[in-house]
């Protein structure tokens, strides 16, 4: 065990004491000597004072016996005690050291703010409470290897951290070393989250795979049985079933656009792509829709080219989500108006900005901040029957992520939503 091999007196510091008095009664009983040999001292006098000498030179280590304050007695001299303090106040995770009983020696500003209840000097067993830490805690000091727990805070936020007990070694008074325990905690909680996140994003995925699926098999069965010979019935029911399939294709290509989008994440678009086009093949190709939903699309472009750095399928795709969900969702307002609009000159970061404004519904304020986490909708049951999936916003965040860039939205209750996609400015071949 890495103690024993550190510090062979580790687990004997009472010889080590022992020798300390044993040093100092041999001198005092030298020095005493040769004063009564040379009759400066009488030889009752000599034997009182080396009795007092004696009795001098035992009683610290009869103080640390009872353990009256472990503090007085650890750490040699004052510079190996600071240097003690100052590596656990200069750890970058809370961190604290407790003695064998478990009370707490020192302990860093990082692990107060995270436990306020840990007190120097006070057990640590109270100050954290938890069956699992106070077990591995009672498992560290008795094995003298480390143990693991979880410590869950829940103010002001959910925090998952790992306890990792460490039993070190630390000078003493005497020359030995005594055990202590080094508690550090580590942050676990972002892991958490995505761990958590992957569950339900699986769960989300096969929960909207199966709902059409559950449909298909079901028209499948009546379709064999009582509908067998219903020919109107068997019309309505494979119109229904050539819906929920297109449902479950429109859900696998968002899935897959999703995951490719993620995987290039880090890969900046580098080619130089003109929007003008990319918004004005979309809002052709979504023509067909905007009739039937009796919405007009009003479109401002530039005449001249206006460039940035990025993916033309993503864009499309990107544009499309837009467009489509406001003709989807703000149908009732009967327009919806596609502009671009760039920053003035000299300004910090230019933008590219394309804006997407529909005049329906709206969204009310609770809803904005989750509107691009995955298979979140405002309302469930009429994104599926728009056809929704739940993911469109979600690739929106992801393609312009990739593309350095961000997501606006804007939204009054019954005056419409504003969605803005800002993309940096490409660089002017001057500029670069
Ligand atoms: P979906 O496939 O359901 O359209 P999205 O991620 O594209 O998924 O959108 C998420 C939700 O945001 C939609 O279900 C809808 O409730 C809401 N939403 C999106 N765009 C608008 C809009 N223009 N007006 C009102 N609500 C919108």
């Amino acid at each position: 065990m890495a103690i024993e091999q550190s510090s062979p007196s580790f687990y004997a510091p009472w010889p080590d004491r022992l020798r300390h008095s044993a040093i100092i009664l041999l001198a005092a009983a030298l020095a005493l000597a040769v004063l009564v040999v040379f009759g400066d001292l009488a030889m009752v006098r000599a034997a009182a004072a080396f009795i007092c000498i004696g009795a001098a030179a035992l009683v610290p280590w009869r103080l640390h016996d009872v353990s009256a304050s472990r503090e007085d007695v650890r750490a040699v001299n004052p510079v190996e005690a600071a240097a003690v303090a100052a590596v656990v106040a200069g750890m970058p995770d809370p961190a604290v050291l407790l003695d064998r009983a478990g009370r707490v020696l020192h302990l860093n500003a990082a692990a107060a703010q995270l436990a306020p209840a840990l007190r120097r000097n006070e057990l640590a067993q109270f100050a954290l409470r938890s069956p699992e830490i106070i077990t591995a805690l009672r498992e560290a000091i008795a094995t003298s290897e480390t143990r693991r727990a979880t410590y869950l805070d829940h103010v002001p936020v959910d925090r998952w951290m790992e306890l990792i007990i460490t039993p070190v070694p630390v000078p003493t008074l005497f020359g030995g070393a005594d055990k202590c325990m080094l508690m550090t905690f580590h942050d676990q909680t972002p892991l958490r989250r995505v761990e958590e996140m992957r569950a339900d994003f699986v769960a989300n995925a096969s929960h909207e795979l199966r709902t059409p699926l559950a449909a298909l098999s079901g028209f499948i069965d009546t379709l064999q049985g009582p509908a067998r010979d219903d020919a109107k019935a068997r019309e309505r029911f494979l119109g229904i079933m050539h819906n929920q399939a297109k449902r479950m294709a429109r859900l696998i290509d968002d899935l897959l656009s999703l995951s490719r989008v993620e995987l290039s994440a880090h890969v900046r678009p580098d080619a130089l792509v003109d929007l003008v086009p990319i918004i004005r093949q979309v809002a052709d190709g979504l023509e067909p829709l905007a009739s039937e939903r009796q919405v007009v699309i009003e479109i401002e472009l530039p005449e001249t080219p206006v460039s940035i750095a990025g993916d033309r399928e993503e864009l499309l795709r990107l544009f499309e989500n837009l467009i489509e969900n406001a003709l989807k969702y703000g149908a009732s307002g009967g327009r919806v108006v596609v502009s671009l609009s760039q920053s003035l000159p000299g300004e910090v970061a230019p933008e590219v900005r394309v804006m997407v404004r529909d005049f329906g519904p709206g969204i009310a304020p609770e809803h904005l901040p989750r509107l691009t986490e995955r298979f979140y909708r405002v309302d469930v049951g009429d994104s599926r029957a728009q056809g929704g999936t739940g993911l469109g916003l979600s690739l929106v965040k992801h393609i312009l992520n990739r593309h350095r860039g961000r997501l606006l939205i804007e939204s009054v209750p019954k005056q419409g939503a504003t969605f803005t996609a800002a993309f940096p400015q490409a660089k002017t071949p001057e500029a670069t």
